[in-house]
């Protein structure tokens, strides 16, 4: 599925975010940087050590990254030349600003790339893998918030991708996006 809006074309798709030739892909990151599983260990893998490097660095000069918020480094081996570290929220049940902080993940995400001239990225399915965020919910906010974010800024980016692991999540997230798009 693909839509233009105000200039940029978002794109959904079934794939391994790893492999993506945008210029930026995200990560769902967790707050200490220090890597781990699902997707984080895909993009440290396919990428190499200097990521990890460049995670340690900005450990040391502000001590992690606060969920809601990101920070970006090499994308090392990858086609993509930068990984945004992005930290979204750990589920527990809704009332502790999850959707906010999730919602936050994905701006902080896309200011970071804007302020950096970026012109195309990828993003997953942040959250909703092992800190167990539900999807639909998960799915609403991501695509509500680049939406919003690409209508504010028009033309600030040539392309953002969705990439999706499985059927099921990029069904999900295809559901979401017709409800803001004709
Ligand atoms: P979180 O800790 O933020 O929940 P996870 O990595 O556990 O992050 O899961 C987030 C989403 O990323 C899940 O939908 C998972 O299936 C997906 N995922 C795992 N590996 C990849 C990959 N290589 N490319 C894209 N998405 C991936």
């Amino acid at each position: 599925m693909e839509v233009l809006i105000s200039g940029t074309k978002l794109a959904l798709l079934q794939g391994d975010i790893t492999v993506q030739d945008t210029e930026a892909i995200v990560n769902a990151a967790n707050s200490g940087l220090l890597g781990g599983g699902g997707v984080d260990g895909a993009i440290h893998r396919a990428g190499g050590p200097a990521i990890a490097e460049e995670c340690r660095r900005i450990r040391e000069e502000q001590g992690g990254c606060p969920t809601g918020k990101a920070v970006i480094t090499t994308g090392g081996r990858l086609k993509a030349r930068y990984v945004i570290h992005a930290v979204g929220p750990v589920w527990s049940g809704g009332q502790r600003g999850e959707d906010e902080l999730l919602a936050s993940a994905y701006r902080s995400s896309l200011e970071l790339a804007r302020e950096k001239g970026i012109r195309s990225l990828s993003f997953p399915s942040i959250s909703t893998g092992a800190y167990r965020f539900p999807l639909e919910r998960a799915a609403g906010i991501a695509t509500r918030t680049v939406v919003e974010y690409l209508k504010e800024h028009p033309g600030a980016f040539a392309e953002v991708r969705f990439v999706l692991f499985s059927p099921e999540v990029l069904e999900a997230y295809r559901s979401a996006l017709k409800n803001f798009v004709r």
